[in-house]
């Protein structure tokens, strides 16, 4: 069940190791594990790092009272304020189509030094979690499945009143290259109505379970049907202290980075929060910046 074991490695090579990394990114959770990958990297002593802890050198401009306010909040859960995001670009990116292919991507082409983060399933509902999001105000995307969620909606909507948007991951997570299109369809629709009523917003970008048949025209044809514009792939997976890349060994400007609502029990014990203070401190020490992967993506014009 667990292979967070060899994931707390940094995977320096390219290629077929990269390859695996992006199989087993997202695998954890709702079944499948069709694309499960065997144990691929080689275990190497990551420099000690305590848990939660973020690195020197980036504390917050002393002085000004709102900041003075905004390190307490990263105090609180032993963290230095990540440096703000630049303003997001007027000119977006990702310009989406109100109709035909939907584009697939997994970074968005800006020289701003950010990335973006998402974070899939919907299973661990932690109460800190929100806490910790509301201190903090870092935004992320969320990819929710429906099935794994539907027993308390209730828990993601303070987090979207944060300027979270909800997006589409399916009804049960299935491996979508495996279904025949009908199901594909029900599976993205059935989640985009539950998304829309729940939420009052329909997901404008969809994710397939473990990247599954993103670059299928099936799979395509699917999503058209559906609503979502887009397909979001990513970059880097979060494991429980470390970034999976799929290549070279470190962030590049418009990387997006996919985590997931996990717990103690997914995480060896580690919590949702500690592992997304980890996240925190792994992008703050590469010099990055969070920001909102909807900044970035220009809707269709309705
Ligand atoms: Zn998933």
């Amino acid at each position: 069940m667990s292979r967070d074991g060899r994931n707390r490695t940094r995977t320096y090579a390219a290629g077929a190791l990269a390859l695996l990394a992006f199989a087993t990114a997202c695998g954890d959770n709702g079944g499948g594990g069709g694309l499960a990958a065997p144990a691929a990297t080689t275990p190497v002593s990551a420099a000690p790092r305590p848990s939660g802890a973020a690195p020197t050198g980036a504390a917050a401009t002393p002085g000004a009272a709102p900041a003075a306010a905004n390190a307490a909040a990263w105090a609180k859960w032993n963290l230095t304020p990540l440096a703000p995001a630049p303003a997001p670009p007027a000119d977006k990116p990702i310009k989406l189509e109100r109709t035909g292919p939907v584009p697939v991507f997994s970074d968005v082409k800006t020289n701003d030094k950010v990335v973006f983060i998402t974070i899939d399933d919907g299973a661990e509902k932690d109460p800190k979690f929100v806490e910790m999001l509301t201190d903090l105000k870092v935004p992320i995307s969320m990819f929710l499945t429906r099935d794994i969620i539907k027993n308390d909606y209730a828990y993601f909507k303070p987090l979207q009143a944060l300027g979270n948007h909800v997006q589409n991951h399916t009804v049960d997570h299935p491996v979508m290259s495996k279904i025949p299109a009908e199901k594909q369809k029900s599976e993205i629709c059935d989640a985009q109505s539950a998304l829309t009523q729940q939420y009052g917003t329909a997901p404008l970008l969809f994710r397939p379970p473990f990247g599954d048949g993103a670059n299928t025209p099936m799979l395509n044809t699917s999503v058209q049907q559906c609503g979502p514009r887009a397909i979001v792939l990513w970059r880097e997976s979060m494991q429980i202290h470390d970034m999976q890349y799929q290549s070279g060994d470190k962030l590049k400007p418009g990387d997006i980075v996919l985590a997931h609502f996990r717990g103690p029990k997914e995480l060896k014990g580690s919590t949702m929060t500690q592992m997304f203070g980890e996240l925190l401190a792994r992008i703050q020490e590469q010099g990055f910046s969070v920001a909102r992967l909807e900044d970035y993506i220009q809707a269709p014009a309705s």
